[in-house]
């Protein structure tokens, strides 16, 4: 017999929100006070605050100050509901979710539906790039990078075969975005400072570092200005930038890449790669989209609504990196504006007396878009205005401090950045067998 779909007790209206990330926990909490039950599902325990997962990537930080539990976040809302399992089926005909988790599987009916599951990475068609190019998108990924990049120096100490220490020594990072500018240079800080004199058998600073991107500039989004004055930092760090540069093949010791102006073919041997070119948006979304009629790109963003609804079903929404809306960009304040938007919306729909319009249209606010080059280096673009250096490094530093989730990370994470200021170590570079040896086999045997 069919299990009936799961639905709260007391027939209040019933939320389902899929993902706590920026947009469905942002959702999840402007509804705190709404006449609903929330259930909202995760397939991690944890909110993640990707902003800052390079750090933990160079062992700047630890895991957990930027993923708290999703179910202590909630602890002081008594009409949200935590369940941690992966959805793997939509019906919006029916109205349910299903998700799983270690081979349980479970139906939850909703009245509403908001789907904020986010993005993945993307190879563009080449996905047996990620064997030797990981991506950056989960805990996960920044520990496995972590442990290939402290890996790559204890090899390199290991080896006497000059050759093959040039090769363990050199990073490539494929995407010069915000994600490869500041995974690059705190590899570059971390060779030229932190580890500096602590191999006997080399130097740590003869390390390789290249950046490649496909666009004639870093940081595209900064504009040219910013641009340019974010690759001479990177340059003045000994990092080996080079644009124009299409990658057409990974293997597990080299990238290729063909030089888009003058049509060479080039080819880097190196150890450790990197990928943060593309991203494409959860395939849940496609699993909406065609349910509800509506075209869903070539990331897997999905065409909804000026109101973030879903088609005719005025009863779905989406947020965040799944969306595809008057070319709004994958940043967190996007996710962050739209899952408020919703739970204003829901809460129109429930509350009798609101006057506020169920139907709003989305309008987001552009805060600007900051990115961090090194210690003490950073570029801020906020409209019109453009700063760089130390000062666009204490904005940075400010806000990203304000936005991490539970005083107890907020106090941490100052603590080991005020570390890291004054001293050269940091406190996060261990490396373990599961890192090193458990990802590969868990892909191996998926
Ligand atoms: C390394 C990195 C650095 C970034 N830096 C910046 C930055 O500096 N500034 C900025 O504004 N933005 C930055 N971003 C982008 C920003 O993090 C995203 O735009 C934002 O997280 C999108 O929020 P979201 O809610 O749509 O998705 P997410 O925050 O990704 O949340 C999606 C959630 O859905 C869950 N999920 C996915 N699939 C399922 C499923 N099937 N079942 C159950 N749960 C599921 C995931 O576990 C996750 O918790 C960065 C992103 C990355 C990866």
């Amino acid at each position: 017999m069919a299990e009936t779909p799961y639905r709260p007790a007391g027939g209040r209206h019933h939320v389902v929100v899929i993902g706590a990330g920026f947009g469905g926990l942002n959702a999840v909490q402007q509804l705190k006070n709404a006449d609903v039950e929330i259930t909202l599902i995760d397939k991690k325990n944890h909110h993640l605050f990707q902003p800052m997962l390079y750090q933990v990537a160079t062992g700047m930080i630890s895991a957990g100050e930027i993923a708290p539990s999703t179910r202590q976040l909630l602890r002081g809302q008594d009409n949200a509901h935590f369940v941690n399992g992966e959805v793997t089926d939509i019906n919006i005909e029916d109205q349910t979710v299903t998700a799983e988790l270690d081979g349980f599987s479970r139906t939850f009916a909703y009245d509403s539906l908001v789907v904020a599951a986010g993005a993945g990475q993307s190879y563009f068609g080449n996905d047996h790039f990620a064997e030797f190019a990981p991506g950056m998108k989960t805990l996960d990924d920044a520990l496995e990078l972590r442990s290939r990049i402290v890996s790559a120096f204890e090899k390199a100490e290991f080896v006497d075969d000059p050759v093959e220490r040039e090769r363990l020594l050199t990073f490539i990072i494929v995407g010069a975005g915000p994600t490869g500018v500041e995974l690059t240079g705190q590899i570059a800080e971390l060779a030229n400072r932190t580890l500096r004199d602590q191999y006997s058998n080399y130097g740590t600073t003869s390390a390789k570092i290249y950046l490649l991107d496909g666009a004639p500039q870093v940081l595209p989004p900064f504009g040219k200005r910013l641009g340019r004055k974010a690759q001479r930092s990177l340059e003045r760090l000994g990092v080996d930038v080079r644009l124009n540069a299409m990658v057409t093949d990974v293997t597990e010791d080299a990238v290729t890449y063909k030089n888009m102006k003058n049509e060479d073919v080039v080819t880097l041997e190196g150890a450790t790669k990197i990928w943060s070119a593309g991203v494409s948006a959860s395939p849940l979304g496609k699993m909406v989209a065609d349910q509800a009629g509506v075209e869903a790109d070539r990331a897997g963003r999905v065409s909804v609504n000026d109101d973030l609804t879903v088609g005719q079903h005025d009863n779905v929404y989406m947020v965040g990196d799944m969306i595809s809306l008057n070319r709004l960009p994958g940043v967190a304040q996007v996710a962050i504006q739209g899952g408020a938007h919703v739970a204003k919306l829901i809460k129109a729909k429930v509350d009798e007396e609101s006057t506020a319009n169920e139907h709003e249209a989305f309008e987001y606010f552009d805060k600007g878009s900051m990115a961090v080059i090194s210690r003490f280096n950073a570029v801020v673009k906020m409209g019109k205005t453009e700063f760089d250096g130390f000062p666009a490094w204490v904005s940075w530093m400010g806000l990203h401090i304000m936005y991490v989730l539970g005083f107890r990370n907020r106090t941490t994470v100052a603590v080991n950045w005020i570390q890291n200021m004054i001293s050269r170590d940091r406190g996060n570079l261990e490396i373990t067998d599961q890192q090193r040896i458990a990802r590969n086999f868990i892909n191996k045997n998926k």
